[in-house]
């Protein structure tokens, strides 16, 4: 099935962008392709072959490319070897001190809308688009070879939408935990794999934990805002700090964020988790006049469409500014953004000295995804995750 361009969208594919819309398709010189996951070519608006994708009859974003130029069409086969060279790709790249990272990073590894995130020895798989469905049980008929010789023994499915029950399925091998204890540097965390955020755990945030934990020695007071399950308290526990408290608005994080503070034979009594809103929480503490040596702020997106951003800068603004009021003489303000719609420049932009109130702070750092969390050049949209170190 061959499908025609529109110039511009083109001209994305031509420097790598790996999703074409439905509107960046020529009607009349295109093919229906049918139901989702059928392999089309696509051509610029001269007719030249570009590139062999998969069409998703659903989503706004109509094809993702897997190949480009002319070739044979997309099939389990090609995915297959895309998927095994993103796993060559992590070889040698983590020791048996980390047994969490990200396989494949969709398009970044040139594998669009396929994500595996390992947990120890589950694999964790999320399709973001119904094209792979079709193909999905022989793909993971494929993997279990190259998954089971780096040691993975579980193949698991994470169930899109929330249906209130578990948000995951075993698709090969023993069927996988609810709960998991994975290994980060040699901090244990334990991981909600039936019902936690992302595919169980934010393994993107992995060298921010870090960082945090590098930042807190010393340091008497760390605040952790959005904590969820306690990821960078007890980075910040480990690291040396004298008392972490976490705040998030669900209780149940705070459960799990204590079971790990027990696996690092650290005594969750000694740290405070506190269940309330973040903005609530930072006016009261004010109200106190309570100062943090180490305050970490990494809240959901507040952005999630290109129309929302102005509105979620201002809400990053006042976030910012509040938290940063806490921050002690000295101290350091860690800030975070996963909102793709955010550039690193627009997210620095909430930080300037208007939002924080001080001018003592500087930017010391800002960074992004690991290295597990690829992306491409052409393809900005792929990189969502700001991590700001001021102080
Ligand atoms: N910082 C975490 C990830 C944050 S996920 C980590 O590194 O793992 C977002 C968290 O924010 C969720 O746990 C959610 O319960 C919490 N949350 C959402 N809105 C909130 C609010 N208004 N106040 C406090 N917590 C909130």
């Amino acid at each position: 099935m061959r499908l025609q361009l529109e110039r511009p969208a083109a001209l994305g594919v031509r420097r790598g962008h790996p999703w074409v819309y439905r509107e960046g398709i020529a009607p009349r010189r295109s093919g229906q392709p049918g139901p989702s996951g059928t392999s089309v070519e696509v051509t610029d608006e001269k007719g030249e072959i570009l590139g062999r994708g998969l069409w998703d009859a659903e989503s706004p974003i109509a094809i993702r490319m897997f190949e480009p130029g002319a070739g044979p069409k997309i099939d389990a086969r090609s995915i297959t070897k895309r998927i095994e060279a993103a796993l060559a790709r992590r070889d040698g790249r983590f020791d048996e001190k980390t047994t969490a990272y990200r396989l494949v990073n969709g398009e970044g590894d040139r594998v669009p809308g396929l994500v595996i995130d390992r947990y120890g020895e589950v694999a964790v798989v999320r399709l973001d688009t119904t094209a792979l469905e079709p193909h999905l049980g022989a793909i993971v008929e494929a993997l279990a070879k190259p998954l089971g010789a780096r040691g993975v023994r579980s193949i698991a499915k994470r169930l899109a939408g929330d249906r209130g029950g578990k948000k995951i399925e075993g698709l090969r091998g023993p069927p996988p935990p609810d709960r998991i204890d994975i290994v980060e540097r040699g901090m244990t965390m334990e991981v909600d794999l039936a019902h936690g955020q992302k595919t169980g755990a934010f393994l993107d945030q992995r060298e921010s934990r870090a960082k945090v934990r590098e930042l807190s020695r010393g340091r008497a007071r760390v605040l952790n805002l959005f904590s969820y399950a306690g990821g960078f308290s007890i980075a910040a526990a480990l690291g040396g700090a004298g008392k972490v408290t976490s705040v998030d608005i669900a209780s149940g994080a705070h459960a799990t964020a204590q079971k790990t503070f027990r696996k690092n034979d650290v005594d969750p009594g000694a740290h405070g988790f506190v269940t309330a809103d973040a903005f609530a929480f930072l006016e009261k503490a004010e109200g106190r006049g309570e100062r943090f040596e180490l305050v970490v702020c990494d809240p959901p997106s507040f952005a999630p469409s290109e129309k929302a951003k102005p509105k979620a800068l201002a809400a990053y603004r006042k976030l910012h500014g509040a938290a940063a009021r806490l921050v002690a003489e000295g101290g350091v303000f860690c800030a975070s953004s996963c909102s793709s719609h955010v550039t690193a420049e627009d997210f620095a932009g909430t930080l300037d000295d208007a939002a924080l109130g001080r001018s003592d702070l500087s930017l010391v750092e800002l960074f992004g995804q690991p290295e597990d969390h690829p992306t491409l050049p052409a393809w900005p949209e792929g990189r969502y995750l700001k991590f700001a170190v001021l102080r």
